[in-house]
């Protein structure tokens, strides 16, 4: 593997490094993506992986296919075909009743058996709990490079998958290359990639596998399963509206505004990485690099500067407002609306025009 700055032109700076593929890796091709699947439920950005990973079988001509693995049965029949509608040709059914619950130990197992059979050159998982355990264990098993949180995916004149993802920090981008060992493998958050278009009524191979599982090898037993009790949990990925407050909200009880704002417009509320450390905010609504990517129809900044950091966790928002008292403040570079002025003042006013004109029912139009 080596980094570079991703404006130095793809071949040029690996120029010499790249040795002839060993033999046994020649026969490694497509493009395969991970379905995660908890409980029956598909995570959303496994479909977004496979628009991107779409676009990189086209440029190789190969097949993309999706992974799915679980207990025999309805659900991952089911994922099948939702695979077929985001745009895969053919989907792996790995099915053993030892894959019912999410355990790192077979499912490594029976991913890295799948792999070691059917040869994928390229093989893509989201950046969830779940995918960056997966991810890491099976590139050790496989002894293959792995590269997280990839901010863009492509494949270069050789063919090979070129790895972007932000380094030093935020501050730099670095394209990484898996040169010499396969299947490349990548993660991706949730909301980094787009949702491709769904199609109904596409159809494509399936091929069914049954992984050499026994339950008595698996050390970890799952004894029950206590779902998440914090119902304050937040969902800033999925939100369609998003009010944010910054280090610019000056004392923790300003943030009350924020979310004042948020309440009126049926949003999901969050904030910069200070505001985590100063204990404003909880961790799981932090935007930004190390935080949460979010891709809303409105974002709406208050006081928060516009680092790099946390630009990357937004720039996919359809429309950004950011108010901030500093006119050459970096969040006008890239916000579409902004508001010169003190925060303090405008966001109560904001919410006070929102709470006239926003019936409950008006909330679906804002939304839509
Ligand atoms: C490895 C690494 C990862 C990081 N990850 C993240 C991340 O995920 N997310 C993230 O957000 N940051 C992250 N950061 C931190 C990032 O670099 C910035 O320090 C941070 O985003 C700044 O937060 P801020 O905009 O709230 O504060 P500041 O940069 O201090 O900006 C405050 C803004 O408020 C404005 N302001 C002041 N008073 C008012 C007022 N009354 N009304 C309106 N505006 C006002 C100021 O003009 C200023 O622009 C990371 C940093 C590093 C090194």
């Amino acid at each position: 593997m080596t980094d570079k700055p991703a404006t130095t032109p793809a071949a040029g700076g690996r120029a010499g490094m790249k040795k002839e593929l060993s033999e046994r890796f020649k026969a490694y091709r497509h493009v395969w993506v991970f379905v995660e699947m908890e409980r029956g439920e598909i995570h959303p950005v496994s479909w977004e992986l496979m628009g991107a990973g779409r676009k990189l079988a086209d440029k190789l001509g190969v097949e993309l296919a999706g992974v799915v693995m679980g207990a025999p049965g309805g659900a991952v029949k089911a994922a099948a075909g939702e695979c077929f509608a985001y745009g895969a040709d053919v989907a792996y059914l790995v099915e053993h009743p030892v894959l019912a619950e999410y355990r790192n130990d077979p499912y490594t197992k029976a991913f890295t058996e799948v792999v070691n059979t059917y040869k994928p050159e390229i093989l893509i998982l989201g950046a969830t709990t779940l995918g960056r355990d997966l991810a890491g264990s099976v590139a050790t098993t496989l002894l293959t490079g792995l590269t997280a949180d990839c901010t863009e995916l492509d494949v270069d004149a050789d063919g090979s998958l070129a790895a972007t993802r932000p380094t030093f920090g935020g501050s730099l981008l670095c394209t990484i290359y898996t040169l010499n060992y396969r299947p490349q493998m990548a993660t991706c958050r949730p909301r980094v990639m787009s949702m491709p278009p769904r199609t109904d009524g596409k159809v494509g191979r399936v091929v069914e596998v049954t992984p050499s599982l026994v339950e008595e090898d698996i050390v970890t037993k799952v004894l029950s399963f206590i779902p998440d009790r914090d119902t304050n949990k937040a969902n800033l990925a999925y939100a369609d509206i998003v009010v944010a407050g910054g280090l610019g909200m000056q004392a923790a009880e300003n943030f009350q505004l924020v979310k004042a704002l948020a309440n009126v417009l049926g949003a999901e509320y969050g904030g910069s990485r200070p505001l985590v450390q100063k204990g404003w905010i909880t961790a799981d609504r932090q935007i930004g690099q190390t935080g949460k990517t979010i891709r809303p129809k409105l974002y709406i900044a208050a006081g928060i500067s516009g680092a790099i950091q946390h630009r990357v966790g937004v720039e996919g928002a359809d429309l950004i407002v950011a108010i901030n008292t500093d006119k050459n403040a970096p969040i006008f570079d890239f916000a579409h609306l902004g508001i010169t002025g003190d925060a303090m003042r405008i966001l109560p006013a904001l919410t006070a025009a929102f709470r006239k004109r926003l019936s409950p029912h008006r909330h679906d139009l804002l939304a839509s």
